[in-house]
């Protein structure tokens, strides 16, 4: 009956919980607020600052082990809790993934593609990053960026200061605007004895820079889906991870991967495997931050998961619960502020039987598009 320590209290610490408490494990969680989506269902809260090295002790020594639900703690707080208990995955891991430079570094270091990018910290590293890359290309900021806030699209001279002026004095890196046929993510999880697991890789649509709709399995050749999780196992053995890994990836038009950005937790990406599998991302990932084994990431179903962001999809609400076939999952927030992810719900077709995009829309019934979004999309 050990106690989990969850650092953050948003959805995915709530979702982790619930999956520990199948699993009889106690969950304890650091949360901003007692009423934060994963406080509200696990068994402790310690409400305070992640930075706060008093309350990090105390939240230390109340719990077993440590994990994350969120990975921008600083370094200090990491360096204190990984004193005080065993910290999966490492603060080793979550540093490289809080940082662009760091993240982008390692993984051409062992040999995985990312978009030509450049560091920039000035005007003068800012306009050798344009010659470089040439127009248009993305500044980003190196840290604490999330729903495509801290970004902004360089399309020619013109616009570069106006860009620079909006993220600096942050150090910055520029990335080359990928012309991606598709948008895809891994889930891999590798466990305390180095057992890797990959879920299929799923396919990603992105609304105002917020995940909008995920699909399972992506559809993509077979070859180039394993090459995407063989990369994903290659991030996960290169990090010594011992938890969940979400790893977003470009796929080329011809059909070169080139990884986004990883993200050390469950993922949003990966909820679809909450319906869709026997053990789903937070199961995998509570297994490994245990010590328990890894089972076969097993897909029973084809799967869409469409997330529920802002008042207007929760306006919704009362349909979606009536509608057949829709599974909701819905995380406990109060206010439905403009661009808050509230819930999502997953819909499920027999494994192989993922219908075209017209029928995964007609599928999210009231959740499909405007009839005059449905007719642009190609027909099945
Ligand atoms: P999150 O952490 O919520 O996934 P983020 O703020 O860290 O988002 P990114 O994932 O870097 O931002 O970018 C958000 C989205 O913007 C990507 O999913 C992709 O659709 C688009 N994007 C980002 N970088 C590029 C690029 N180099 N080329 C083309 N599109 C990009
Ligand atoms: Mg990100
Ligand atoms: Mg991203």
């Amino acid at each position: 009956n050990a106690v989990i320590g969850i650092v953050g209290g948003g959805q995915l610490g709530r979702m982790s919980a619930m999956a520990a408490a199948r699993l009889g494990f106690r969950s304890h969680i650091l949360a901003h607020g007692p009423d934060d989506p994963g406080a509200q269902v696990s068994h402790a809260v310690t409400v305070g600052a992640y930075n706060d090295p008093a309350v990090l002790r105390r939240f230390a020594e109340a719990v077993d082990v440590i994990t994350f639900e969120f990975e921008n703690i600083p370094a200090e707080g990491l360096d204190l809790l990984s004193e005080l208990r065993p910290v999966h995955p490492s603060g080793h891991v979550l540093r490289i993934s809080q940082d662009r430079e760091q993240e982008k570094t390692f993984l051409e270091s062992i040999g995985v593609d990312v978009a030509p990018w450049r560091l920039v910290t000035d005007r003068e590293s800012l306009g050798k990053a344009a010659d470089a890359l040439g127009y248009p290309f993305i500044l980003k900021t190196t840290r604490l960026g999330y729903d495509g806030k801290g970004q902004r699209r360089v399309t020619g001279a013109a616009g570069l200061e106006a860009a620079f002026e909006a993220l600096a004095p942050k150090p910055l890196v520029a990335e080359a605007l990928v012309d991606f046929g598709m948008e895809v993510s891994v889930m891999v999880a590798r466990g305390q004895d180095g057992t890797v697991r990959c879920f299929d890789v799923t396919e990603n649509r992105h609304r105002d820079g917020i995940l909008d709709l995920s699909f399972a399995p992506a559809r993509i050749e077979p070859a180039l889906a394993a090459k995407a999780r063989e990369t994903a196992r290659r991030i996960a053995v290169g990090l010594d991870l011992i938890g969940i890994l979400g790893v977003e990836m470009f796929i080329g038009r011809g059909g070169e991967v080139l990884v986004n950005e990883i993200a050390p937790r469950p993922h949003n990406s990966g909820h679809w495997t909450m319906d869709a599998c026997p053990f789903d991302q937070f199961e995998m990932h509570i297994r490994a931050v245990a010590g328990l084994p890894l089972p076969e990431p097993v897909r029973h179903s084809d799967a869409v998961m469409k997330n529920l962001v802002g008042p207007d999809d929760m306006a919704l609400w009362p349909e979606i619960t009536g509608a057949p076939g829709l599974i909701p999952h819905l995380y406990g927030k109060r206010e439905a502020r403009k661009g808050r992810k509230m819930g999502h719900v997953n819909v499920l077709f027999a494994r192989g039987a993922l219908p075209g995009e017209f029928g995964m829309r007609a599928a999210l019934g009231p959740l499909a598009e405007p009839v005059a979004d449905l007719v642009s999309c190609k027909a099945d």
